[in-house]
């Protein structure tokens, strides 16, 4: 339902949870954050009221360094790379474990998810058949698994190709954002009818199915056309076709307030 991604310098923690309030007017059912830093990924998922998330992020932040949450809450606590959600459930129920973001069988990628994949069922099947393992019952958790599987047999793995190969199997309508451990300050996003816009900041950059969700930051503001995937990086968008052409996209500067 709500689409919320940063990559830059500054904690993404805040960013992303205070990104996910100013889109909670859409509805929404549970939520969550995924941070990277490091080596490692950290997820906190919660359902019900955004507090809930808040309150389970900082009890994350706090947990020892030593003790078994520590090395992966490192990132929830000073990673500078993210994406979040709010989820209003079409496949699958209301719980933790269906909560975005989704992550494959190594948990390497991570994705947010808005929309409807239909054809998640085969999908689903064939990955499973070829070693996946899935922890949710949503549509969504497929995209996770398919950007994993093309990274891992392709000759030279890059996200952006990942991605672009796992689109061209996805049928429905929907937008999302994925990241690797392998490429810690790159986001990758894709819309199929569902809103996904771009705010440039100054050496980062947010991405967002609904403007106001960084409007606090920024008001440079690039718009993804329907069908286009995007590249984004602290200082660098890039915009691309399904078949890879480049695209170059001029910086729009907003002039409302919320
Ligand atoms: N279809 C996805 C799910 O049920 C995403 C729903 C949404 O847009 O929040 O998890």
């Amino acid at each position: 339902c709500g689409i919320v991604g940063y990559v830059g310098k500054r904690s993404a923690q805040e960013i992303l949870l205070a990104g996910l309030q100013k889109l909670e007017y859409r509805g929404y059912d549970s939520a969550g954050i995924s941070i990277l830093s490091g080596d490692a990924i950290d997820s906190v998922r919660a359902v019900g009221n955004l507090a809930n998330l808040v309150d389970a992020v900082q009890r994350r932040s706090a947990a020892a360094p030593a003790g078994p949450d520590g090395p992966v809450a490192v990132a929830t606590r000073t990673g500078t790379t993210g994406i979040g959600h709010t989820r209003w459930a079409t496949h699958g129920r209301v719980n933790e474990t269906n909560a975005h973001p989704h992550f494959d069988t190594t948990n390497r990628v991570h994705v947010v998810v808005n929309g409807i994949v239909e054809n998640y069922l085969v999908l689903k099947q064939r990955l499973i058949d070829e070693g996946a393992q899935f922890t949710s019952e949503t549509d969504a958790e497929v995209i996770a698994h398919l950007v994993s599987h093309h990274l891992e047999t392709m000759a030279e793995p890059s996200l952006t190709e990942a991605v672009r190969a796992a689109y061209a199997e996805l049928q429905g309508h929907y937008a999302f954002v994925a990241m690797t451990l392998e490429e810690p300050e790159t986001l990758v996003g894709a819309r199929k009818e569902c809103p996904l816009i771009i705010g440039r900041g100054d050496g980062e950059t947010f991405l967002a199915s609904a403007i106001p969700a960084f409007l606090v930051h920024t008001r440079r503001v690039q718009y993804i056309e329907n069908g286009e995937l995007v590249v984004v990086t602290p200082g660098d968008v890039t915009f691309l076709l399904p078949d890879g052409t480049e695209l170059r996209r001029e910086i729009v500067e907003i002039d409302w307030d919320e």
